[in-house]
């Protein structure tokens, strides 16, 4: 079966060396993935920029202003962590519906990837920690409103809690958020999701994949959606820069393995976004933002 890739060339953004976001990580992972075996069971396939109505479902038209035209005050900029420019605002309406494109073809293929998303925390009216717009809210509530699914599971494995799929999504019973992050690390202030399950920074390799293993169970009997949109966030990498826990590559593949089999045994189709990974070694990091093809391929090609 061919595994449908969804990216586009514009997802890079400009920014000044040394950065903590990685300005080439999107363009690296597609360089890096279309050059190896995995490349000949995918397909690709390129998201159009979304509409600024589309995109009020979830965030207020002066957000969207702000965006569209570069208007984010200094604070706003220093709090979104990234510098407005017209290919971040470009970026940003193409990466949403890349997720919500890759949602669409995971109901048809029962998978899909993309090579970007997992921007979630981004708020309704507000950018931050390097996510403009939410594309895994958007990406739900598009599809539910296009009446192509009716409940949808969000699995957040970054290290980050996902504070802005939570406040988007919570009041829509129709979306389930689910967050597996380390206690201590951003954001400071966690809002509550359907389901957190907190990880202490000393967590061994052994306890982090029982604890995944624990929330798929719990999340399944609590809730059963008919797509499932995972966040397969690399930075829980032991030398991630903005991580701080301690599990390694093989450990992130067995996650990711664990996750993705539990889902195809349920029959559900699985959309994957890559979510967050930092690292000034930019080979490296798309090595790590390429585990969760490597996963897939294992258990769907
Ligand atoms: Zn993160």
């Amino acid at each position: 079966m061919l595994i449908p890739w969804i990216y586009h060339q514009d997802y890079d953004i400009p920014l000044p060396q040394n950065h903590r976001f990685s300005s080439s990580k999107f363009g690296d992972l597609w360089r890096l993935l279309t050059n190896c075996d995995l490349k000949e069971n995918s397909k690709i396939f390129t998201p159009k920029p979304t509409t600024e109505d589309a995109l009020l479902q979830i965030h207020s038209v002066e957000y969207i202003n702000k965006i569209k035209y570069g208007k984010l005050t200094n604070e706003e900029e220093r709090i979104l962590g990234l510098p407005w420019s017209e290919t971040l605002s470009k970026r940003s309406f193409l990466a949403v519906n890349g997720t919500a494109l890759t949602c669409r073809l995971a109901l048809s293929n029962g998978i899909a990837c993309h090579l970007a998303g997992g921007t979630h925390h981004a708020h309704h009216n507000f950018g931050s920690g390097f996510c403009v717009f939410n594309d895994l809210a958007f990406a739900s509530k598009s599809l539910i409103s296009e009446g192509l699914c009716k409940k949808i599971l969000i699995i957040d494995c970054d290290v980050h809690q996902g504070d802005g799929t939570a406040t988007i999504c919570n009041n829509d019973p129709n979306i389930f958020t689910c967050s597996v992050h380390a206690k201590n690390n951003f954001p400071i202030n966690k809002v509550k999701s359907n389901m957190d399950i907190e990880l202490a920074d000393d967590i061994t390799e052994s306890d982090y994949l029982d604890q995944i293993q624990n929330m798929l169970d719990i999340c399944f009997k609590k809730f059963l959606p008919d797509l499932v949109i995972y966040d397969a966030g690399v930075d829980v990498h032991s030398v991630d820069r903005l991580g701080r826990l301690n599990i390694s590559s093989k450990c992130i593949l067995k996650r990711d393995i664990k996750v993705l089999s539990f889902i195809k045994n349920m029959d559900i189709p699985v959309a994957t976004v890559i979510g967050g990974g930092y690292s000034s070694d930019s080979l490296e990091l798309a090595k790590r933002h390429s585990i969760i093809f490597q996963a897939v391929h294992s258990q769907y090609s």
